[in-house]
């Protein structure tokens, strides 16, 4: 995808004009505007847009396509430390385009159904559907950059230490009375 492409992509088009001529759209939603997907997450930074790209396609058997990739930086929030933490969502889907129930059940099961109408898609509505669907359930700071990582390590054991205290001590008791030496003041 193209960082200088700063088109909006079309909120409506026909797909299956678009399949049968194989187009290929990019452009940018602006996040601001998908609200469902707002309420999902912590936040976004102001101006923030979710990067499309779309190809329209046939297969061999004249089934209509559309295989798309997203990329939209967002706002979690930790469930370690209910802090802020950034993330870039990213999504890769092909799709087959069906107008009913029915034809969803005709297709391979490979390709996910969209559903839309006759001549018209809401491309913005789908893309908003396919955030959805890769926000993390449970998303956590990497553990280096999370700011509850000193609460955590406080029931760990110390990682620079020993790792078999016990038995170390059992095997050298004068180490154990040098420590106490020390100890003491
Ligand atoms: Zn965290």
């Amino acid at each position: 995808m193209s960082k200088a492409s700063s088109t909006e992509l079309p909120k409506t088009v026909d797909p299956y004009r678009l399949a049968e001529q194989e187009i290929v759209l990019e452009g940018e939603i602006p996040l601001q505007a998908l609200s469902r997907f707002g309420d999902s997450v912590f936040g976004f930074e102001d101006g923030a847009v979710c990067r499309v790209s779309l190809s329209f396609s046939m297969d061999g058997e004249r089934r209509r396509m559309v295989t798309g990739e997203l990329e939209a930086p967002v706002t979690l929030e930790c469930q370690r430390c209910m802090g802020p933490m950034q993330k870039t969502l990213v999504s890769r889907f092909t799709l087959g385009l069906v107008t009913s129930d029915e034809q969803a059940q005709q297709l391979p099961k490979e390709l996910e159904p969209f559903l839309t109408d006759d001549f018209s898609a809401d491309l913005w509505s789908l893309t908003e559907d396919e955030l959805l669907l890769v926000l993390p359930p449970f998303p956590l700071h990497e553990r280096d950059e999370c700011p509850a990582r000193e609460e955590l390590e406080a029931f760990e054991p110390d990682e620079s230490g020993d790792e078999e205290p016990v038995r170390k001590a059992e095997d050298n008791p004068f180490s154990v009375l040098a420590d106490l030496k020390t100890k003491k003041h």
